[in-house]
């Protein structure tokens, strides 16, 4: 059955619009085509509609999801908690619970800091790095995102004039001399910076992979030689693992890829769905929260989201979750790069276990710009495509998959590809 229309989701959406600005609760949600969709559920890697159309969902709430919806011991590991009250304001065993969870994954990490966004982890993990450095400024490299904070958005997306730089109306221009931004894999440029005297650098942030502009594997030696700038320049090395955490590896990139940071910025598939970010790292560093550095947050270490958490990272302790995460990976961005070529449409298909990525009109893709250069508006006919026969994707190009994702789901999303491809050329 292809889906003609979505005459329930339009509805809410006119309704939504009424009351939320845009129509939806995240700016970016209001990009997708031919409209924002509404559900009424999902179970496993379903997701229905208002209209009750069911779909595979490779968004999982931009990643989040990667056990699936419902979660059968998520969902009881939850309603457990429930009844013992929202939040306390003070001290619980689930804080230290979660956390040891945490610090077991992640090797090099000594304390975690809980946050309920990744955007407000990365805010901390900065000050941190300055308190510890006594340095202003820090590297970000271009098309790396860390959160819509002032400082953290420069250097995301190209400006109106074509340039990196500011993101937002209403950013403060004042931090654009906080940054110094870099071309991904650009060791030499980061090493220039880092050894010349005045630059002031607090910190190197990055997404070790950087998923949120292509999904470009670091190139090879680049993370270790990054490793060994800041150690020998005394500078904060922070990995922002809020996409790769818990996903790529049970360690995220610091397992796959042998490099362990400073400090590790988590959030998404940490807590299955439930707000919850944190940072992880050295003691020196996050202990200066007991020493003038000032981290809040009223929601800090809320039970039922780390219960959340506990669960979350048990059931990606179970045995084989890794490795299938790896095969299915493999088997959707195969069936993807058949399919493309089937009809003869030239494409770019990264894949780094459950995250793969769609690059349309790009024959290779190594870098931010290849990434800025695929063919997005053939992308978005072909999502809508993906949409009237139930597979729920991203703008943009990324899939996520979770662990409810079956071979037969990706054999059928796979056939849906083709069929879709043929039908938006
Ligand atoms: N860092 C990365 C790599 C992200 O992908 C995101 C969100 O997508 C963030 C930080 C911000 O996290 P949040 O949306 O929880 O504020």
């Amino acid at each position: 059955m292809v889906i003609e229309a979505w005459p329930a989701s339009r509805q809410a959406w006119e309704r939504t619009k009424a009351s939320l600005s845009g129509g939806v609760s995240t700016g970016l949600r209001a990009s997708m085509k031919p409209h924002p969709l509404f559900f009424r559920g999902g179970s496993g890697p379903r997701l229905t509609d208002l209209d009750g159309n069911s779909y595979v969902d490779y968004v999982l709430g931009w990643g989040p999801v990667i056990l699936g919806h419902g979660h059968p011991k998520l969902t009881a590991a939850v309603a457990a908690q429930l009844p013992y009250g929202s939040t306390y304001g003070a001290g619980h065993l689930l804080e230290a619970e979660a956390a040891e969870a945490v610090l077991a994954r992640i090797p090099g990490t000594e304390r975690v800091l809980w946050c309920s966004t990744g955007s407000e982890a990365n805010l901390v993990a900065l000050r941190l790095a300055r308190a510890a450095t006594g340095r202003r400024r820090f590297i970000k490299f271009g098309g790396h995102y860390h959160g819509w904070t002032d400082p953290m958005l420069i250097g995301y997306r190209p400006g109106p004039d074509g340039t990196l730089g500011l993101g937002s109306l209403g950013q403060n221009p004042a931090t654009l001399d906080d940054v110094r931004l870099v071309a991904w894999g650009d060791l030499d440029t980061t090493a220039g910076l880092l050894t010349t005297s005045g630059t002031d650098i607090a910190a190197v942030f990055c997404e070790p992979v950087l998923c949120n502009s292509g999904v470009l594997e670091p190139p090879p030696g680049f993370l270790e030689g990054l490793r060994e700038l800041c150690d020998d320049t005394g500078t904060v090395l922070v990995f922002d693992e809020v996409i790769t955490g818990f996903r790529i590896d049970s360690g995220g990139a610091v397992t796959r890829y042998g490099v362990t940071p400073d400090l590790v910025v988590l959030a998404k598939a940490i807590a299955g769905g439930f707000p919850l970010a944190a940072v992880a790292g050295r003691a020196d560093i996050l202990d200066r929260t007991t020493a003038g550095v000032v981290h809040a947050g009223t929601y800090n270490g809320n039970p039922v989201v780390l219960a959340a958490a506990i669960a979350t990272l048990e059931a990606l302790g179970e045995p084989g979750v890794y490795d299938d995460f790896e095969r299915r990976g493999r088997a959707l961005a195969d069936g993807m790069r058949a399919a493309f070529a089937r009809y003869d449409v030239p494409v770019t298909v990264h894949q780094v276990g459950p995250v793969v990525q769609c690059l349309p009109g790009v024959r290779k893709a190594r870098t931010f710009d290849d990434f800025l250069a695929a063919d997005q508006e053939f992308y978005d006919r072909l999502t809508v495509q993906l949409l009237r026969r139930g597979v729920f994707t991203l703008p943009g190009g990324r899939w996520y998959l979770s662990t409810a994702h079956t071979d037969a789901d990706i054999a059928e999303t796979v056939a849906v590809i083709d069929e879709s491809l043929g039908a938006t050329l």
